[in-house]
């Protein structure tokens, strides 16, 4: 069976992926500095403990498993920590990256499946994100991802890299059996923060701005399952290994909620009170981040079954209420 490097396969994402490759009988090997995943999370194939700015131990690992491919997920990912540092997006996000391309060229593994986001859009007016919306970020998260999407380009046709790069648009929900799920220390991703305030795990869910121009004036978002997301990766892969070259895709449902509605849905699927209070704008939070895009599912037969908003929460509140969530 054929090896593939997944850098952050300890974390949120990168654990579902790995769980995925190995039902599409593939050997997922994990890089991971665990900075912010968890050995605990690396259940699907080998573990592999380093850094992206670590060129030798790189090199050691690409040499021992001779990988066909790279899924590279390993990224600092909060676009609030990303305007307060914005040096350590740089340097993880943008320098690693960097030196797991040129590790990755040095190997001979041209096929690189990349995790980029819809920050990289920005704030656009009334304009549909498809793959071709100008990319002008307004966070350092965003601008560093747009950074590896053109190293990507660059060193396609310098190197021959093959890139599929995937544009996320906000992820949730875990592994239905529970095996996996999303766990960071400390949490800032809304859906395990809701989840979290009423488990009183925290006092509150704080809603970060109430004043943006939308109907209930809280920020709009399209939600993808964590399960779809990682599908979408494995059909990737296999554009990449049928010598399709490069592409970009959106991943996102085409449908938006706002922070209000996501809290009224955990209220509905949990039957529990989300104790709550309104806050202040976060710095670099876009308003509405819709994909306006289908051709994952025209181009890579992408069809995403469980990217409901009920079925998000109810798969991210079996993860909390498992053992593995608090351990
Ligand atoms: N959000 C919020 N309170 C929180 C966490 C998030 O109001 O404690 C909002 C945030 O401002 C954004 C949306 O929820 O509008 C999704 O934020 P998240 O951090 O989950 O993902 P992002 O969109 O930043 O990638």
């Amino acid at each position: 069976m054929a090896h593939v490097l997944v850098t952050g396969g300890a974390g949120y994402i990168g654990s579902h992926a790995c769980k995925a490759l190995k039902a599409a009988g593939y050997i997922p090997v994990t890089y991971d500095n665990l900075s912010t995943g968890w050995q605990d999370a690396v259940k699907f194939g080998p573990f592999e403990r380093g850094d992206l700015l670590d060129r030798g131990r790189l090199d050691e690992v690409l040499a021992k498993y001779q990988p066909i491919a790279v899924m590279h997920f390993a990224a600092l990912s909060q676009v609030g920590e990303s305007m307060a540092h914005p040096d350590l997006y740089w340097r993880n996000n943008a320098a690693g990256s960097l030196c797991l391309i040129e590790a990755a060229v040095a190997a001979g593994c041209l096929n690189i499946v990349f995790s980029s986001t819809c920050a990289t859009y920005g704030d656009h007016d009334n304009v549909v994100l498809d793959e071709s919306t100008p990319q002008q970020p307004i966070n350092a998260y965003g601008a560093s991802k747009r950074a590896i999407e053109d190293m990507l380009r660059d060193f396609g046709v310098a190197h021959g890299i093959n890139a599929v790069i995937f544009r996320y648009f906000n992820v949730a929900g875990a592994d239905p059996d529970a095996e996996v799920g999303e766990f960071h220390r400390p949490e800032t991703h809304l859906v395990p923060v809701i989840l979290d305030a009423i488990e009183g795990k925290r006092p509150a869910l704080t809603i970060f701005g109430t004043d943006y121009d939308t109907p209930d004036g809280t920020c709009i978002r399209d939600y993808v399952h964590v399960c779809d997301l990682v599908d979408a990766h494995v059909l990737g892969l296999e554009w990449l290994l049928e010598g399709k070259g490069s592409r970009v895709f959106n991943l996102g449902t085409g449908h938006g909620f706002s922070v209000r509605e996501v809290m009224n849905e955990a209220q509905r699927v949990t039957q529990r009170e989300v104790p709550h209070s309104e806050g202040l704008r976060r710095a670099g939070d876009c308003t509405k981040l819709v994909s306006g895009s289908t051709r994952a599912e025209a181009e890579l037969g992408w069809r995403p079954q469980r990217s409901t908003l009920s079925r998000m929460i109810a798969d991210a509140w079996r993860w909390h209420q498992s053992g593995h969530y608090d351990a």
